[in-house]
């Protein structure tokens, strides 16, 4: 268990592409565990954060941890196989940019994932609303796609302060 450095735009490893994992063996614990200790000691650090996907602590696999206050697990070769019609605007951000400023992205607003669990077992689940976002977010990391590939227009991307001015409005 260790909390590993986390990679940052324009590190080259976060454009690689991901392969999927084929033993579910200790390695994989160990990378679950180190993704977990890496998320929450970021969380402690900077008060926010919510998931995190192995390609940015450097290792090139398929794999996704998630940490809500009401629902933690590893997703194993996640893959989107459906999407709704219906799309969600929502600001974004990324460990990998270190919080520092947000990107207004187009997500789905429900999708359907077909997943492993860390122990091999085979899921299919539909996510909505937060999660489906989230994990929007997190499956591109494998593909080494990250929020800032999705800025067409300028006003998209704001600094984290006008962020927080932004959600307190809203609260
Ligand atoms: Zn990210």
């Amino acid at each position: 268990m260790a909390v590993k450095e986390i990679l940052l735009l324009g590190n080259p490893i976060l454009r690689k592409k991901s392969i999927n994992v084929v033993d579910f063996n200790k390695d994989l614990d160990e990378l679950i565990s180190n993704l977990h200790d890496t998320l929450i000691d970021f969380q402690k650090r900077k008060q926010t954060g919510r998931g995190i996907a192995a390609p940015q602590i450097g290792a090139l696999k398929n794999v996704i941890y998630i940490h809500l206050p009401n629902r933690s697990f590893a997703l194993i070769n996640p893959e989107i196989i459906e999407k709704s019609s219906e799309i969600l605007e929502v600001w974004d951000s990324c460990f990998s940019f270190d919080v520092a400023f947000y990107i207004l992205t187009k997500r789905f607003k429900s999708i359907r994932v077909r997943y492993q669990t860390n122990e091999g077992k085979l899921v299919d689940e539909k996510f909505s609303g937060e999660l489906s976002e989230l994990l929007q977010h997190e499956i591109d990391h494998l593909s080494g796609i990250l929020a800032t590939d999705y800025l067409v227009e300028k006003s998209q991307i704001i600094m984290r302060k006008e962020y927080e001015k932004i959600v307190k409005k809203q609260n």
